[in-house]
């Protein structure tokens, strides 16, 4: 027969599938010896079936009575005796720490007559009452669905009517009376009476737990973080143990670390004379945990004697929760304590320096998500004042500006020159120009997924949303947060990383990370703890990290940052400025002398750019992309043309001859989709001369560097390539050029020449294609675009948070890469570029390239390389590290 309940005494921490998390780790305590209230839990296998058949599991009141009776003689005293009753605590616990589900109710167990005995015998009859009347409460809201707050009204008319500040004003009596008036309030707003039978009140309480495993805002916790919806939780029954009793009792929470910057030491909050969350609900002030040093050093050295224990046992960063009751220390809850990015790396190098962990598993603990937090400067908070308001914090970085509250006012005042915050309660599609005119995003509805946050993190924008306590007026112009107003034009401090908005410019302070990386400073704890990470995971990696640079300032940061190489050198903005002339020239041309004469003008230009980039890469390689945008790019906008030309029509002087060719040519190249019209390849091969003489300046910065004694290592990518048919002909022309410019300067120049894979038929076709390539690179970037059918700026601004907020997919596909589709195009292009030509080189050059997860893929995918922007290449080589890792997990440990 299935077995559903298990005592405290009978599991362990292993067993979090079936306990869920709560009840594994209160066994394991238990099993360590530490003062648990004895206590049992029904598993989640139970709940599973209740949500199935929509009954109670058969057996389970049975198991349930079994186990009690354990309880019972254990404490020798009864469930519901009156003259001193046995009560109980029911708590929730997934095997995920997930909100949403139903709240802990304390004191099961306490009726009208218990009451009277749990009076006499602990002889404190406003400790019973006060029980009580939790009891009362937390039963009526959460298993009879009386709303909390008509509670918490008749609580503060009673506080008012006896003219007392907080709850420990009220006396036995007043507590008595408020029992009353929530009874009544029960009887009211369901048309039942509060058990009186706490046998009753058990079983509901526990069918309340499983019930609540779909409670809206539970299901919508597990749809975003993608949580099966079908694990259940189990529900953890305890003896309680009372914090109420007086000021020799009360209730705290601790961590063995500090969870903010990881340094060791007591960290927590204490509250004398409270049961459970009001330590955490704020009812009255909360002292810092040393000063139970004070109030009672003999429970507070148990207590650290208990942390010690812990954290040696989970050798991790535990958060403790803890009741003392009159006098004697009580173990209520444990777990691996969530932190900060900059704690987690101070704690990892701790741990490995205690000896208490690897140097593998540090490695494993601290995350490129984190480490790229700690890249960006911060707000010198001790020079701020309280934040105005708390939201999500969707796009990491800090940013100043004037608030603004439309789209409109974004533009106006950054077209002159201001730094605006755009401030909306939600942002849509029309948004979308004053968001990209802001410094920063700021919305008061809304979570990760929301249009602000998606939109903000595809443009590397600082974003808070979801700051609920603002209230943003659009018709008046202005917000409020707490008692402030901000006025539009105010200007205010948005922390992007941390999910706080100050008033006024917060002082912004540089990040001694990114210092470290720029400099190799060593200045500090935190960045002695990066640069230990930093090393361990370049011992461990097998992946190559290069960079995606187009410019030598670029190249030279980028291998600062510990790059190998540069995966991606796009041209096209070689293109642009002084040089806009001559591609209209050489786009203009009529006669082939024409082409060339521009050509030629740029042919210098462009060797200089390779020059200095091979310079700064000296001994690396550097992948040259050929040109990949369409040519009408280049030219002047369309209606801008017209304009120009109709105004000159209509002061009567004659159209200018050069503006009439550029609207020619506009008109001609105009396409419908340009990102599936003329460009990549297609444009090498319909262009005469332009792949010419980009490899002709590839080459002779090679011959240039080589008669300088460097060692230039160029290699040539051709873009956007999707038949070898393609690649062979262009690589005749590149073979040409190389072979010229070798014969010219007696210098042989032997560049690879290799090719993007961005389109599915390329990695379909991979197999053929790399008889013409020496190395692949794949563009992650446009082959999402063309597997999904989407363009990125159009569906991300349009419909993406939907989707998202629909669970179609958990993260955006162009922030990580989507394993299934894309990563199987990647897979197979792998496999059959490789079977053609063995040892084929092959790397990634999306964006993709510094996304955590996504560089777990290409690890596991057998890639030789990752490239992204200079500032990911850190966060590529440390997850590159734990990729190398057998079996860790890929997300940070935050
Ligand atoms: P959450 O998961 O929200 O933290 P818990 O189940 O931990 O909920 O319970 C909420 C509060 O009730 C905590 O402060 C906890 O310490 C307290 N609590 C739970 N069980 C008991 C008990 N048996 N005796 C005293 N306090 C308890
Ligand atoms: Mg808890
Ligand atoms: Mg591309």
């Amino acid at each position: 027969m299935v077995r559903y309940v298990y005592a405290f005494t009978e599991g362990d921490r292993d067993m979090a599938d079936l306990l869920g998390g709560k009840g594994a780790n209160l066994a394991e305590m238990t099993r360590l010896g530490l003062p648990v209230p004895p206590g049992f839990t029904v598993t989640t296998e139970a709940c599973r079936t209740f949500l199935t058949t929509g009954s109670e599991p058969v057996g389970l009141a049975r198991e349930i009575s079994d186990r009690l009776a354990g309880l019972e003689e254990a404490a020798g005293r009864c469930l519901g005796q009156p003259d001193d009753p046995l009560l109980l605590s029911v708590r929730t616990g997934a095997r995920f720490s997930m909100p949403g589900m139903m709240e802990t109710i304390l004191n099961i167990g306490l009726d009208d007559e218990s009451v009277q005995g749990l009076a006499k015998s602990s002889g404190n009859e406003r400790f019973a009452w006060d029980s009580y009347r939790r009891l009362v409460q937390m039963f009526g809201s959460t298993v009879m669905g009386v709303g909390s707050n008509l509670f918490e009204e008749a609580m503060a008319d009673l506080k008012q009517d006896r003219g007392v500040a907080d709850d420990l004003g009220l006396d036995a009596a007043d507590l008595a009376e408020l029992v009353e008036t929530y009874k009544e309030l029960i009887h009211q707003e369901t048309g039942e009476s509060f058990p009186q039978s706490p046998a009753e009140q058990l079983q509901r309480a526990v069918l309340a737990v499983f019930q609540s495993w779909n409670a809206e805002r539970a299901r919508l916790y597990r749809r975003r973080e993608h949580i099966p919806d079908d694990l259940g939780t189990a529900v953890n029954v305890q003896t309680m143990v009372f914090g109420n009793l007086g000021p020799d009792s009360g209730s705290g929470v601790a961590f063995t670390r500090d969870p903010a910057t990881g340094r060791t030491g007591v960290y927590g909050d204490y509250l004398a004379n409270a049961q459970g969350e009001d330590v955490v609900a704020g009812i009255r002030n909360t002292v810092p945990l040393d000063e139970l040093g004070r109030l009672n050093p003999e429970a507070f050295d148990r207590l650290r004697d208990h942390m010690v224990t812990l954290e040696a046992h989970y050798r991790d960063l535990c958060d403790i929760e803890f009741t003392i009751e009159r006098g004697r220390l009580w173990m209520l809850q444990t777990r691996v304590g969530k932190r900060t990015a900059e704690a987690a790396f101070t704690i990892a190098a701790e741990l490995t320096d205690e000896g208490l962990i690897t140097a593998d598993e540090g490695l494993a603990r601290v995350g490129g998500d984190g480490l790229a937090r700690l890249m960006f400067p911060r707000f010198d908070t001790s020079a701020v004042g309280d934040p105005l308001a708390h939201g999500i914090p969707a796009s990491p970085g800090a940013a100043v500006g004037a608030a603004v509250f439309d789209s409109a006012e974004a533009v106006r005042r950054a077209t002159v020159g201001e730094k605006v915050v755009l401030v909306r309660e939600e942002t849509t599609p029309d948004d979308l120009p004053g968001m990209v005119a802001a410094q920063a995003v700021l919305t008061s509805r809304g979570g990760k997924t929301s249009h602000a946050a998606v939109v903000a993190r595809g443009m590397g924008k600082v974003c808070v949303c979801g700051a609920e306590e603002i209230m943003v007026d659009p018709q008046r112009r202005r917000f409020t947060a707490g008692g402030t107003t901000v006025e539009e034009g105010t200007v205010i401090s948005v922390d992007g990383s941390e999910g706080a908005v100050y008033p006024g410019a917060a002082p912004l302070i540089d990040s001694a990370v990114m210092k470290y990386f720029e400099a190799s400073e060593h200045t500090d704890g935190l960045v002695d703890a990066v640069a230990r990470a930093m090393e361990h995971a370049d011992r461990v990696r097998r992946l190559g990290v290069r960079a995606n640079a187009d410019t030598p300032e670029d190249a030279a940061r980028a291998r600062r940052f510990g790059a190998e190489g540069i995966g991606l050198c796009r041209t096209e903005h070689m293109f642009l400025g002084d040089r806009r002339q001559l591609v209209e020239a050489m786009i203009l041309a009529r006669t082939n002398a024409e082409r060339e004469r521009a050509l030629t003008a740029l042919l210098p230009l462009q060797r200089q750019d390779f020059t200095g980039i091979l310079e700064a890469m000296d001994g690396l390689p550097v992948t040259v992309r050929l040109l990949d945008p369409p040519l009408h790019e280049f030219l002047p906008d369309r209606t801008e043309l017209a304009v120009r030309l109709a105004a000159a029509e209509a002061h009567g002087s004659p159209p200018s001859e050069h503006d009439a060719d550029l609207l020619d040519a506009v008109n001609r190249m105009h396409e419908e989709n340009p990102m599936l019209g003329l460009r990549g390849v297609r444009l090498g091969l319909v262009a005469p001369g332009l792949v010419a003489m980009q490899v002709r300046a590839i080459a002779e910065a090679v011959v240039e560097r080589r008669r300088a004694g460097g060692d230039p290592r160029a290699e040539i990518m051709v873009p956007l390539i999707d038949t070898v048919e393609e690649l062979r002909l262009v690589r005749q022309e590149v073979e040409q050029v190389l072979a010229d410019v070798s014969t010219e300067s007696g210098v042989t120049v032997d560049c690879p020449i290799g090719t993007m894979i961005e389109l599915p038929r390329a990695a379909l076709t991979a197999g053929r294609i790399a008889e013409e390539a020496q190395f692949f690179s794949f563009g992650t970037n446009d082959l999402t675009q063309t597997t999904w059918g989407f363009s990125r700026d159009d569906v991300e601004a349009a419909f993406f948070s939907a989707y998202l907020d629909k669970g179609i997919f958990k993260v955006s596909p162009f922030e990580t890469i989507d394993r299934e589709g894309v990563g199987r195009l990647v897979e197979i292009a792998v496999a059959e570029g490789r079977a053609a030509r063995p040892g084929l080189k092959i790397g990634v050059c999306g964006e993709h390239g510094g996304d955590p997860e996504s560089v777990h893929f290409f690890h596991a995918a057998g890639l030789d390389y990752v490239s992204c922007s200079p500032f990911r290449v850190p966060v590529a080589r440390l997850e590159a590290g734990r990729a190398a890792l057998s079996g860790t997990e890929t997300g940070d440990s935050r």
